[in-house]
């Protein structure tokens, strides 16, 4: 008998217990989100997803070299004299074309390493979530915003330019060297009719001369294989790149057909 009064007991407790805890809920607000239709409020400071402006972009690779997984893919190539880019909204001057910037969201580990030392601020985290896809090569975001044709020109300016400052390099060197033997001549006339004051200023003079001609040679030369190495380093850098888009290209035609 007492055994049947406490089940009871206990059995009109729970019930009432269980009552009150929904009944406390009911007049208090919901805190499930019906997303997609509503969305939570992000906190401050969220990694989600990077932007660059590419028009305030001055191609450092700053944020390149931070990146410690590698996936920001940066290309430039340099303005030619007459060119002009313009300045970013920071006040920076535009030197460089930024012909290719991708970034391959799903390598980042969102570190954020790359925003902080972009000196114009163009690289940023935004509130932008929603870019979930089945194919990986989807999640490389391209910002770069020159057509092929740009490039193309870019690249052909840059090149005629070079040849132009080469040529007249060698015009130069080639009047200094003619100057040079002109010089060396009338002195050597001189010589002949004042042998006395040669003795003492010829050989200085000669000494300095061909002294200034083989640092002049030897620097300009140094020059002009200095530019061959960054010519040949720029066009390995190019080629390198136009594989690696051509490759990623192929690949996603081919996801692209495969999944059609
Ligand atoms: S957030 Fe980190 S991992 Fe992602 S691109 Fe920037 S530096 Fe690289
Ligand atoms: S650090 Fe900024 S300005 Fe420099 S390449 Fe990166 S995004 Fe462009």
């Amino acid at each position: 008998m007492v055994k049947a009064l406490s089940d009871t007991y206990t059995t009109f407790k729970t019930i009432f217990t269980g009552m009150g805890i929904t009944l406390r809920h009911l007049f208090k607000k919901s805190v499930t989100v019906q997303y997609p239709y509503e969305r939570d409020v992000l906190p401050e400071r969220v990694r989600l997803k990077l932007h660059v402006n590419i028009d305030d972009c001055i191609g450092c690779r700053l944020c390149e070299r931070a990146c410690p997984v590698e996936c920001i893919d940066i290309g430039t190539i340099k303005s030619t004299d007459d060119d002009d880019l313009g300045e970013t909204s920071t006040g920076h001057k535009k030197k460089l074309w930024v012909d290719n910037f991708d970034i391959d969201m799903a390598k980042c580990c969102y570190c954020e390493l790359c925003v902080h030392p972009c000196p114009t601020n163009c690289i940023t985290m935004v509130e932008e979530y929603e870019y979930s896809t089945y194919n990986r090569n989807d999640l490389i975001f391209s910002f770069a915003d020159m057509t092929p044709e740009q490039i193309e020109e870019a690249n052909r300016k840059l090149e005629e330019e070079a040849e132009a400052k080469r040529r007249k390099k060698e015009e130069a060197m080639l009047a200094r060297k003619k100057k040079e033997e002109a010089s060396a001549a009338a002195e050597g006339e001189g010589g002949e009719k004042a042998p006395k004051a040669d003795s003492d200023s010829t050989p200085a003079g000669s000494g300095d001369a061909a002294g200034a001609s083989a640092s002049g040679t030897d620097a300009s030369g140094a020059e002009t294989s200095g530019d061959a190495d960054s010519d040949a380093a720029r066009e390995a850098r190019r080629a390198e790149r136009e594989a690696r888009r051509a490759a990623r290209k192929a690949e996603r035609e081919t996801k692209k057909n495969s999944e059609g």
